[in-house]
C-alpha cells in the first residue's frame, strides 16, 4: 500500500488545497493499493506559479545545456538503478504484464531520459547564418512553462517523452498524471528531489480531466504537451489555438499490419504478440487491423487464432503472463461492448469473445474477428484492448489503400521476406511511423501521428525542437 498525503509542488512535498483523495485500485485484485491527494484547480495554480517562478527567475533556464544534462544525468542514474521498482509499481497500478513493464514502463522511459541527456552535447543550440545585411545568430531558447498531460497506459513513457526534452531545453514543467496511475509519478518525484533538480522545475499534480482543462487554459502556461484520446486532443488543440500557444498532441490510432504474400507466417504471427498485443492491447500504436492476402487468408486466420487463444492471461505480476487485466472496469466494459459491436456488424468471431477468463479482475479474453470489412466500427474505432480485426485484401495496392483508409495515422507494419520491398510499401503508408517485420519506437527517431492521430512529433531531435523557440539575432557585418 502506497499512501501519499502531499503533492510535489515547488520542489517540496506540499499539502494539497482540497480534501479529495484518489484511490488506486489493482486491476487484478480490485483492491485499493494506494491513495494520493486529488489535485484541484488551486493546486494547479500553485504548481504553475512555482513553474513560472522557476522559469522566470530560477537557475534552470539560465544553465548551459551541459549543466542541465549533468543534473539530468544524476536523475537518469537513479532511474537506471531503480527501474525494477518502477516496473513493479506500474504493473500494480494498471495491469501491464511485468515482462512488458520492465521494458516499456521503466527501461524505455529511462532510455529516453538518457537519450536527451546525451543529446545536449551534440544538438545545435546556436548557429551563425549569413544574412542580407550581416551575420545572424540563430538561437534556440526554451519555450517556457510546459503543461504535460498524459494517459494511464504507458504513464512513465508518455511523461518522459515530454519531460526529458523539455528539461534539456530549459523549460519548467507541470505534469498531470491520469487518476488511474498517479503512483509512478510520485516515485519519479522522489528521484527528481534526490537528483537535486532545482525547485519548481518539475511539479506533479494528479487530477481528473476538468482540472486538466484548467491547466491547459492557464495563462501561465506557454506550451501544452498532451498524450491521450483524439476527443480530448481536439478540445485541447482548440484551447491552444484560441490562446495561440503551441501544442504537441499524441492521440489515438488504428494501425494496420500488412502481411505480404511472401511473409514468413510463423515469425509474423509471433511478431504480433508485441506489435499488436503489447501492454494488453492498451497501446496507441498497436497494429489492431491485420491485413492478409486473400490467397493466404485461411492460413493466417488459423495461425492468428491459435496464437491468440494460447496467450497466458492472468496476474500481471507473474513472469509467465502475456495478457493482464485492463486498467479499469470501465475499460473492460468498453472492450466487451466492441466485441458485441463486432458480432452485430457480422464479423466472424474466430477466438475469444465475451467469456471472461477470470471472475475477479478486469480481464477480457484476447479476441480475433475474421472476415472484417474496413468500414466496420471494429476496423475504424480505437478499441484499446486485446481485440484484433483480420481483413482480407486483393493485391498490394488494395492493402495500401485499406491501411490508409483510416481517420488515424499513427503506426503500422509490413511483414515480408523482402525487407527492401517492405520499406517501399512502408513509404506508401500515411502514418508517423511504420516497421518492417517489427514495430518499435526508438528514443532517437520521431514518433507521432498524421491525421486524427495528432500534431507534432515526440522523441529524436524533433522532440527537442518542440520545446524550443527559434530566434534570429541580426547584427551589422
Ligand atoms: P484521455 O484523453 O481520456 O485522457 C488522457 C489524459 O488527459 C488524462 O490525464 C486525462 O485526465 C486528461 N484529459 C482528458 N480530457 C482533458 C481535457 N479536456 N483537458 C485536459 N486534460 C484532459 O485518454 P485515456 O483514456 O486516459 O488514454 C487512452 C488514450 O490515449 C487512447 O486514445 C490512446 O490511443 C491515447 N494514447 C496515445 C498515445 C500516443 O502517443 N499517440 C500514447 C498512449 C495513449
Amino acid at each position: 500500500m502506497r499512501e501519499h498525503d502531499r503533492l510535489f509542488i515547488g520542489g517540496e512535498w506540499t499539502a494539497p488545497a482540497g480534501t479529495g483523495v484518489i484511490e488506486v485500485v489493482s486491476p487484478h485484485t480490485e483492491e485499493v493499493i494506494g491513495r494520493v491527494p486529488e489535485g484541484t484547480e488551486a493546486d494547479i495554480d500553485a504548481a504553475v506559479a512555482a513553474a513560472r517562478r522557476a522559469f522566470d527567475h530560477g537557475p534552470w533556464p539560465r544553465l548551459t545545456p551541459a549543466e542541465r544534462a549533468e543534473a539530468l544525468g544524476r536523475l537518469s542514474a537513479i532511474y537506471a538503478e531503480r527501474q525494477q521498482e518502477m516496473a513493479d509499481l506500474v504493473t500494480a497500478e494498471m495491469g501491464s504484464p511485468i515482462l512488458f513493464s520492465i521494458f516499456g514502463q521503466a527501461a524505455l522511459p529511462q532510455m529516453v531520459l538518457q537519450y536527451y541527456t546525451d543529446l545536449a552535447a551534440t544538438f545545435t543550440w546556436e548557429e551563425e547564418r549569413a544574412g542580407m545585411l550581416g551575420p545572424v545568430a540563430v538561437t534556440r531558447e526554451p519555450v517556457g512553462v510546459v503543461a504535460a498531460i498524459y494517459p494511464w497506459n504507458v504513464p512513465q513513457f508518455t511523461l518522459m517523452m515530454k519531460l526529458a526534452p523539455a528539461l534539456v531545453a530549459g523549460c519548467t514543467v507541470v505534469a498531470k498524471p491520469s487518476p488511474e496511475t498517479p503512483l509512478d509519478g510520485f516515485l519519479l518525484a522522489e528521484w527528481i528531489k534526490e537528483a537535486g533538480i532545482p525547485e519548481g522545475v518539475v511539479n506533479i499534480v494528479p487530477a481528473g480531466r476538468e482540472v486538466g482543462a484548467h491547466l491547459v487554459a492557464h495563462p501561465g502556461v506557454d506550451k501544452v504537451a498532451f498524450t491521450g484520446s483524439t476527443a480530448a486532443g481536439r478540445k485541447i488543440g482548440a484551447v491552444c489555438g484560441e490562446r495561440l500557444r503551441p501544442a504537441t498532441l499524441e492521440l489515438g490510432g488504428k494501425s494496420a499490419a500488412i502481411i505480404l504474400e511472401d511473409a514468413d507466417l510463423a515469425a509474423t504471427i509471433e511478431g504480433f504478440k508485441m506489435a499488436s498485443l503489447m501492454n494488453n492491447g492498451e497501446a496507441c500504436a498497436a497494429q489492431t487491423r491485420i491485413l492478409a492476402p486473400r490467397g493466404r487468408y485461411e492460413e493466417v486466420a488459423d495461425a492468428l487464432a491459435q496464437m491468440v487463444a494460447g496467450l497466458a492471461v492472468g496476474d500481471p505480476a507473474d513472469y509467465g503472463t502475456e495478457i493482464g487485466p485492463l486498467v479499469a472496469r470501465r475499460q473492460q466494459e468498453r472492450v466487451e461492448d466492441y466485441i458485441r459491436i463486432g458480432q452485430d456488424e457480422g464479423a466472424k468471431l474466430i477466438t475469444g469473445g465475451l467469456t471472461r477468463p477470470h471472475d475477479r479482475g478486469w480481464y477480457v479474453a484476447p479476441t480475433v474477428f475474421g472476415e472484417v470489412s474496413n468500414d466496420m466500427r471494429i476496423a475504424r474505432e480505437e478499441i484499446f484492448g486485446p481485440v484484433l480485426a483480420l481483413i482480407p485484401y486483393d493485391g498490394e495496392d488494395d492493402a495500401v489503400r485499406i491501411a490508409n483508409d483510416s481517420d488515424y495515422g499513427l503506426g503500422g507494419s509490413v511483414w515480408t521476406a523482402d525487407v527492401a520491398h517492405g520499406v517501399e510499401v512502408a513509404r506508401r503508408i500515411r502514418t508517423g511511423s511504420c516497421g518492417v517485420n517489427m514495430y518499435i519506437l526508438d528514443p532517437n527517431t520521431p514518433f507521432g501521428g498524421y491525421k486524427d492521430s495528432g500534431l507534432g512529433r515526440e522523441l529524436g531531435p524533433e522532440g527537442l525542437s518542440a520545446y524550443l523557440e527559434h530566434k534570429a539575432i541580426a547584427r551589422p557585418a
